[in-house]
C-alpha cells in the first residue's frame, strides 16, 4: 500500500465515512446536452430500464445547474475539476489567447481531434488540448495522488487518470463521415471500449463514460429527438455496461456511487431573423466605437460572446478602459442589436483573465447562428442551465431534493465518497436529512 493510499484510508476512518477495507468505487455517466426535464420525463415514462437498473433508488437534485457559458467544453471541464470556467480557464468552446494571438474553437473539425491527442494536428495535441489548457487540478489527479485507479473513456478531460481510452484511428474511421461525426457510432464505440476495459481489467475505482450523441442529434433535430435516442441507443448500452460490471462483481452497486449528469441543458430554436446577422451587427457596433475589423475578435459560445479588442497593434496589452466602455455603450445603443442582445458588460474581477474585454449576453431564446432549426444552448437562461444530476449512493437517500446543486460540486462529492480531497473544488453536494 502506498503512503498516499494509507493516508487516504486514515482520512476515511477519521471521517467515519467507511470501515477500513471496504472498497468504494464511482461511476460517472455524462450525457452531453440533455436537459434535466428531458432525462427525468423519459426515465419516469419507463423508457430507460438500463438507467433504472443502475440508478435504482437514487437522489435527484431538482435544481441542478450547469455553468456559464452553458456550452460543452466549459461544462465538461467544470464537472471534472469542480470549478467554474473563471477558475479552470476553459471559457467555452471558443476563446482567444491574447498572449499568442491565437483563437481556439475546440469543437471545430480542425481542432476537435486535438482534444483526443491526434498528434498530427500539432505537438500541443499530445496530451489533449483541453488537458493542456486547464488551469485547475482534475478529479483524476486527486484520485491518482490518493492511490486510486481511474479510467476515462472518450471524454476530452482525462489529465491525471491512470487510464485514458481515446478514440483511435479505427474508431475515427467508424464515426468520421468527411468533416461530420456520426455521434451514434461515437457512443457505440465508446461503450464497446468501456465494456472491454471492465471485462479485461475489472472495475476501476473511478470510471467515466461520455455519451456525446444526444447533444448532436438535438442540435439538428430539436429536443424531441432526444428521448428516442436515449431509449434506443444509450439505454441499451448502459444495460450492457451493467452486465459487464455485474459479471466482474455481482454486488458492484453495493460499493459504487453512480452519478448521471450533463454538461448543459438546451432550448428548441425559434426563428429570430436578427440572430442570423448578429455577428455582422455586433462587429459593426464595435467598429463605430473606433475599432477596425482586424482589431476585433469574437469568441462565440451559443447565447453569449467574448469580445477581445486589440490595443493599437498589440493583442498582449489590454485596451484602455474608456475605449472598452465606449464599445459597451455602442452595443447598448444599437437598435437592431436590442432585439437579441440582453446586455454587454466589461470584464470583471471575477472573470477569468482569459475572458474578453467585454462579455455579451443574448436574450433568452437568442443564439449566434440561430436559423430557427433544431435546438441550441449557451444562454444564461434557466433552460440552458438545467441539467440532470442523479446520484445513487450505496445505502444513501433516494427521492427528490430542492437543495442547491451545480455541476461544480460533483467532483468533491465523488472524492469524499472515495475517501480523498479534491483540493480547490467547490464543496460537495449536500445530502438532505433522512
Ligand atoms: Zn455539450
Amino acid at each position: 500500500m502506498s503512503f498516499s493510499r494509507r493516508a487516504a484510508l486514515w482520512l476515511l476512518i477519521a471521517a467515519g465515512a467507511a470501515t477500513a477495507g471496504e472498497r468504494r468505487r464511482a461511476l460517472i455517466v455524462v450525457l452531453d446536452g440533455v436537459r434535466r426535464d428531458t432525462f427525468e420525463q423519459t426515465y419516469a415514462g419507463g423508457a430507460l430500464p438500463g438507467f433504472s437498473r443502475i440508478l435504482g433508488s437514487a437522489l435527484w437534485y431538482d435544481r441542478a445547474e450547469s455553468v456559464l457559458p452553458s456550452v460543452t467544453m466549459a461544462g465538461q471541464s467544470s464537472i471534472f475539476t469542480g470549478t467554474p470556467p473563471a477558475r479552470h480557464g476553459i471559457l467555452g468552446n471558443q476563446w482567444f489567447d491574447r498572449a499568442t494571438g491565437r483563437a481556439y474553437d475546440y469543437v471545430s473539425a480542425g481542432t476537435a481531434p486535438c482534444l483526443y491527442a491526434f498528434t498530427w494536428f500539432g505537438s500541443e495535441c499530445r496530451d489533449g488540448l483541453l488537458n493542456r489548457h486547464l488551469l485547475a487540478p482534475t478529479l483524476y489527479e486527486a484520485a491518482t495522488a490518493a492511490g486510486l485507479s481511474s479510467a476515462v473513456v472518450f471524454h476530452p478531460v482525462w489529465r491525471g487518470a491512470t487510464r485514458a481510452v481515446l478514440p483511435g484511428i479505427l474508431d475515427a474511421l467508424t464515426f468520421l463521415q468527411g468533416a461530420d461525426v456520426d455521434f451514434e457510432a461515437f457512443d457505440r464505440r465508446m461503450a464497446q471500449h468501456a465494456i472491454s476495459l471492465v471485462t479485461s481489467d475489472g472495475q476501476p475505482d473511478l470510471l467515466t463514460l461520455y455519451f456525446a450523441g444526444a447533444d448532436s442529434i438535438a442540435h439538428g433535430h430539436g429536443i424531441a429527438s432526444q428521448p428516442p435516442y436515449l431509449a434506443s441507443v444509450i439505454d441499451p448500452l448502459i444495460d450492457r455496461m451493467a452486465n459487464a460490471l455485474e459479471a466482474q462483481d455481482p454486488d458492484w452497486r453495493a460499493s459504487t456511487m453512480i452519478v448521471v449528469t450533463a454538461d448543459h441543458g438546451r432550448t428548441d430554436a425559434v426563428a429570430n431573423p436578427e440572430d442570423r446577422t448578429l455577428v455582422r451587427d455586433l462587429t459593426a457596433a464595435i467598429a463605430r466605437a473606433g475599432y477596425a475589423g482586424d482589431q476585433i475578435r469574437l469568441a462565440i459560445n451559443g447565447g453569449m460572446a467574448y469580445v477581445y479588442l486589440k490595443n493599437g497593434d498589440s493583442w498582449a496589452q489590454l485596451p484602455p478602459p474608456e475605449k472598452a466602455a465606449a464599445v459597451v455603450r455602442e452595443i447598448g445603443a444599437d437598435a437592431v442589436l436590442a432585439n437579441s442582445v440582453a446586455y454587454a458588460r466589461l470584464r470583471q474581477e471575477s472573470d477569468s483573465p482569459r475572458a474578453g474585454d467585454l462579455v455579451v449576453f443574448l436574450k433568452p431564446g437568442h443564439y449566434f447562428g440561430n436559423t430557427g432549426l433544431g435546438s441550441h444552448h449557451g444562454n444564461a437562461d434557466a433552460l440552458d442551465l438545467a441539467v440532470p444530476l442523479v446520484i445513487a449512493r450505496p445505502g444513501g437517500p433516494a427521492g427528490h431534493t430542492a437543495l442547491d446543486a451545480g455541476i461544480t460540486r460533483i467532483a468533491a462529492t465523488v472524492a469524499a465518497f472515495l475517501g480523498f480531497a479534491a483540493d480547490g473544488a467547490d464543496p460537495a453536494l449536500e445530502i438532505p436529512p433522512p
